[in-house]
């Protein structure tokens, strides 16, 4: 380590510290610039995307004590949980845990990632109970009466996730596709936040360890170790933060053709403690590694890098209302996986709030009611080279570009105190 963490702490302190975004950095490096650590003291980086290793763990009273003794199901919202590990119902309080992937049994296009964001919004939310001897209740709650409401992550924050294609001849209801994937490797969607992602610009876990304080949909949280099936080359991070102190549109549910996924934001400051670190900040899209993968048999069958997403592209998506040709059906309002199209009084409704930049109505509406260039991934694979059309991107750039921006304001008013880790992280 060429200088210490504690050492860009005081100076963080002392008000001479230089804090910048992963994005600023990288534009300064397209530009010719060369970045040496003694230009910059912290990088921030983030990633908002739908990720699928996530669960809540919750406690809350529901009854007096001694009302009943054990529960056997948990529904919250019609989405359910599961009872435990310690057995508190004698005591009338519910400990949960709900996993990122639930569904309710109520409405098939609502799962736990709509049910995290309305309890961050401070919604009422509905508890159906039936207890061991098959009795049942209903009582309702919202997050402010939830003493113990904590957000963790199994495997988030991917240095480089993938892009998908259907290499087979049918179409394919996937987690990979907001509709049904198109087959013969007509469309890609992709996964991953590229050059701005947190483990991009740490890929050696010098700087990220257990211990890290880190921003989860804007909470402060931190992180714990490794998260499942991280690799060397493919590390991800498990991690948690308080529910009581989300932004929830940074959060929220993802309706997808295999049924609705969870969005999740993480920002993490990284130090530049060393050479190693500084050469990582500057690596750009182009040297951020993207797999392409076959939906159908999840195999790699390809390579190509970020910049394909994310070079040339465009971020957010523009929305012009007096295109539309007023289909007998909106195909925009049926594919969007936000439920931020509303087609009302024959004119179509975005909610710019809602949407989460995925890209998908740009490819659906006939009208160009909505544009943005999404690219293409270009790879060779059996002998000869494709290039296939991106109709979908499972992350949220725009929203991540913001986050990190706020993580650095945090970082110099000083309501963001970065911290040592505890101990290393082995992937
Ligand atoms: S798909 Fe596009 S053009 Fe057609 S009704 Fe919807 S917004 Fe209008
Ligand atoms: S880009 Fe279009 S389809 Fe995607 S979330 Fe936004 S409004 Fe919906």
């Amino acid at each position: 380590m060429e200088r210490s963490i504690e050492d860009i702490r005081k100076k963080i302190g002392s008000n001479s510290a230089v804090v910048m975004t992963s994005q600023e950095i990288c534009e300064l490096v397209e530009k010719g610039e060369n970045i040496s650590i003694r230009d910059v003291d912290v990088v921030t980086t983030a990633t908002r995307a739908v990720m699928s290793g996530t669960y809540a763990v919750l406690s809350f009273p529901v009854e007096a004590p001694f009302h009943f003794k054990r529960a056997s199901q948990v529904f919250l919202n019609g989405v359910p949980a599961h009872v435990g590990p310690c057995p508190n119902e004698s005591l009338g309080m519910l400990d949960l845990i709900v996993f990122g992937t639930a569904h309710s049994h109520l409405s098939p296009g609502y799962g736990a990632g709509h049910l995290f964001r309305e309890m961050a919004e401070k919604k009422t939310i509905d508890v159906s109970v039936i207890t061991e001897g098959n009795n049942a209740f209903q009582t309702q709650v919202t997050l402010d009466a939830i003493p113990h409401a904590k957000l963790f992550a199994t495997r988030h924050t991917f240095k480089n996730y993938a892009a998908f294609v259907n290499c087979s001849d049918r179409p394919i209801g996937t987690i990979f596709h907001a509709t049904e994937f198109e087959p013969d490797m007509r469309a890609a969607t992709f996964s991953g936040c590229g050059q701005i992602n947190p483990l991009k610009n740490d890929p050696m876990l010098e700087t990220i360890g257990v211990g890290t304080r880190i921003l989860m949909n804007g909470a402060q949280g931190f992180v714990i170790g490794e998260g499942t099936r991280s690799s060397p080359a493919r590390p991800n991070l498990t991690g948690f933060a308080d529910m009581h102190d989300m932004d929830p549109a940074l959060m929220g549910g993802f309706s997808t053709s295999a049924g609705p996924e969870c969005i999740v934001s993480w920002a993490i400051p990284i130090p530049v403690v060393s050479q190693s670190v500084i050469d990582a900040i500057t690596m750009t899209d182009k040297d951020v590694p993207m797999p392409v993968m076959d939906v159908d048999r999840r195999v790699t069958i390809g390579g190509t890098t970020y910049a394909d997403g994310w070079r040339n592209t465009d971020i957010s998506v523009e929305f012009s209302p007096s295109l539309c040709i007023r289909c007998d059906e909106c195909a925009a309002e049926k594919c969007c996986p936000m439920d931020a199209i509303h087609y009302k009084d024959n004119r179509p409704v975005m909610n710019m709030r809602q949407c989460f930049n995925c890209g998908l109505c740009t490819t659906t509406c006939p009208g160009s009611v909505f544009s943005a260039e999404l690219g293409s991934i270009r790879f060779e694979a059996g002998g000869k080279m494709h290039e296939v059309p991106i109709v979908l991107r499972q992350s949220d750039r725009k929203r991540a570009l913001e986050l990190e921006e706020k993580l650095r304001q945090m970082i110099l008013d000083g309501s963001f105190r970065i911290s040592q880790m505890v101990d290393t992280i082995r992937t």
